[in-house]
């Protein structure tokens, strides 16, 4: 293709996002739609066009997943690698797609028809092995329905073609079309209940602006997407920040392997997440609402703007909502494949175009945020939560969970269970309550909260998942005793080692470290030693990390071995110990007094000698 045919369709790219440098991202993910990868040449040519230093152009297109700088095959099968599509049988799919083509993961065919890829987690774990096409999802995979997609795809036939479409009610929907399930194992008296739509946001607005907030605050309602910080406060700070313009951003994100709460939540009941933000931007006297949308739910796409342009048609959104001077609108933002962009901050800036990187706080959001103004960031849980508590009251949701943890909790279930899927449960109930629920039964440990959680054992299961004991965002991963615990730590570590953003060291090179030492005592030549520089590495990479990715990475190593260090002792070696010579503070603090980064690094070094 000539330089002049690119330069035209890449413009038309640009023309349909207005030529805005915010949706570079947009435009990123476009150009490699249509070329299959996103070559020095576009990189060159969109900062041209847009008036962007190339510098900035090639930082995004460099960063996620899903985008590409060689070609990614005109089908691009991405497999993920989570720990739940494991247990589910994935070796024998990956193993099937490369037989069935006699190719690699991460290579194509010799005629770019099909290229494997390999990514984190896509928020399918009660379906796996789950796999994207060209963005469409296909879920419990098995080795023969790779060789049906593989003739598929060899006979040219379009993606849509591929999938046995789901029957389970809105993943039925043309404007979905993929084959997922919902599996809602558990309702309560939050979401997936009829409502009147509009019902909410009408009772909103016949209070004073500054009232939804006092109830919102009233209601104890907290952030669900892990944090559990308040909602009222959050949304008084940013109610209360100066700026030209007040945003709302939609977290919807969730990348946690284990966690998928929010994608049933956009399947059935998006108009509630809606409906809740627009509550949220009448208390905060907000006129823009973004959803971020994880890369892997772009499937979701058509029905969530259908959704939105039908409260558009009601005035439930855009300008004059329900006939005042109340104006509000959303749009939606996709991503393209960056677990840290689920941190607020990366969001931010993966939603302006940008590498998906934590910035540094202060200044939060509420004051600097989306374009450097006033925004505030909640997941879309918390949003659905404000519609019915507009509705029943403070006082009722308040009733409902325990002190500090008033209402529900949507959780994840999924690993070694018979009922995988969405439970709606009140806050309290302890983790033996939740495996009896699903049917688990033969448990060895229980990951809370995915990877960046407590993998816990049978000790703690009358633990209670609220903020006062065992907080969650909502991802609860069974693991059976017939399971090789290491094999699910070494799973996470690697996980949390390909989704470092890479900015700091401590993250980016110490969980390679973490991930090198746990192989180790796993072939068998690791020592009692190994464990404890594991836990002093762990801790070090916990206290000198920028972000939450590196301040909880370490987590699967370090509450495995404190709860279960029976695991760890039986397979290093006990006919051999050596105490390394290696002194990680004294060589923290030598490398740091040559880098002139003494007083950052000091604090670092006493925490490690703590240990
Ligand atoms: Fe990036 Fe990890 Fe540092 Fe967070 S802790 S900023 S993910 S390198």
């Amino acid at each position: 293709m000539s330089d002049a045919e690119t330069r035209t369709q890449l413009q038309s790219i640009i023309d349909k996002h207005a030529g805005d440098p915010t949706e570079l991202l947009a435009i990123l993910k476009d150009a490699q739609a249509l070329w299959r990868l996103v070559t020095p040449e576009i990189v060159t040519l969109l900062a041209e066009i847009l008036d962007l230093p190339r510098v900035h152009v090639e930082g995004t297109a460099t960063f996620y997943h899903f985008l590409s700088g060689t070609h990614a095959g005109t089908y691009t099968v991405y497999v993920n690698t989570s720990m739940t599509a494991e247990m589910a049988g994935l070796a024998g799919v990956v193993k099937a797609f490369e037989d069935e083509l006699g190719i690699a993961f991460g290579d194509n065919t010799s005629d770019n028809l099909i290229g494997l890829r390999k990514t984190s987690c896509i928020g399918m774990s009660d379906q796996e092995p789950a796999l994207l096409i060209n963005g469409t999802v296909f879920t419990r995979v098995t080795p023969d329905r790779v060789r049906e997609l593989v003739a598929g795809m060899r006979a040219r036939r379009p993606v849509h073609e591929l999938v046995t479409p789901s029957n389970d009610s809105n993943n039925a929907l043309p404007s979905i079309h993929a084959e997922v399930t919902n599996n809602i194992q558990l309702k309560g008296p939050v979401f997936f209940t009829e409502y009147d739509l509009g019902s909410g946001l009408k009772k909103a607005m016949t209070y004073d602006s500054l009232d939804v907030l006092e109830v919102i605050k009233a209601s104890g309602l907290r952030g669900r997407g892990g944090a559990g910080f308040p909602t009222g406060a959050k949304w008084g700070f940013c109610r209360a920040a100066e700026g030209e313009t007040r945003y709302l951003m939609c977290n919807a994100d969730e990348g946690e392997p284990g966690t998928f709460k929010d994608r049933v939540l956009l399947t059935e009941m998006p108009e509630l997440i809606f409906e809740g933000m627009t509550i949220a931007g009448f208390a905060m006297e907000a006129t823009h609402g973004i959803v971020y949308l994880r890369g892997e739910y772009g499937y979701l796409r058509e029905h969530l703007e259908g959704t939105l342009a039908s409260m558009r048609a009601r005035h439930l959104l855009g300008r004059g909502i329900l006939g005042t001077h109340f104006h509000f609108d959303i749009r939606i933002k996709e991503g393209a494949g960056a677990y840290i962009c689920g941190e607020e901050s990366a969001l931010l800036d993966s939603s302006e175009g940008k590498r998906g990187q934590p910035r540094n706080r202060p200044p939060y959001p509420a004051t600097s945020g989306y374009l450097h103004e006033p925004t505030n960031v909640n997941n879309p849980e918390t949003y659905a939560c404000a519609v019915k508590i507009m509705l029943r009251g403070a006082d009722w949701f308040r009733q409902i969970g325990t002190a500090k943890s008033s209402g529900v909790k949507l959780l994840s279930i999924a690993g070694d269970c018979p009922r995988p899927g969405i439970y709606e449960v009140e806050w309290g109930k302890t983790v033996r309550e939740v495996l009896a629920l699903c049917g688990a039964e033969n448990v060895l440990a229980v990951q809370v909260s995915g990877p960046s959680g407590d993998c816990i054992s049978e000790k703690q299961f009358d633990r209670k998942l609220c903020y006062e004991d065992l907080s969650t965002g909502g991802a609860i991963t069974i693991i059976s005793r017939e399971r090789d615990l290491l094999f699910v730590v070494r799973n996470h570590m690697e996980f949390f080692r390909n989704e470092s953003c890479g900015f700091c060291i401590p993250c980016r090179a110490g969980n390679q470290l973490l991930a090198r030492s746990l192989e180790k005592i796993m072939v068998g030549n690791g020592t009692a030693t190994d464990v404890k520089d594991i836990q002093r590495l762990g801790h070090l990479v916990m206290s000198a990390s920028r972000c939450g990715l590196g301040q909880t990475s370490p987590h699967p190593l370090l509450t495995t071995i404190e709860n279960f260090p029976e695991v760890y002792a039986a397979r290093v070696r006990k006919d051999v110990d050596y105490e390394s010579q290696f002194d990680l503070a004294f060589a923290i603090a030598d490398s740091s007094a040559a880098a002139h980064r003494l007083p950052l690094v000091e604090s670092h070094v006493a925490a490690a000698g703590e240990e």
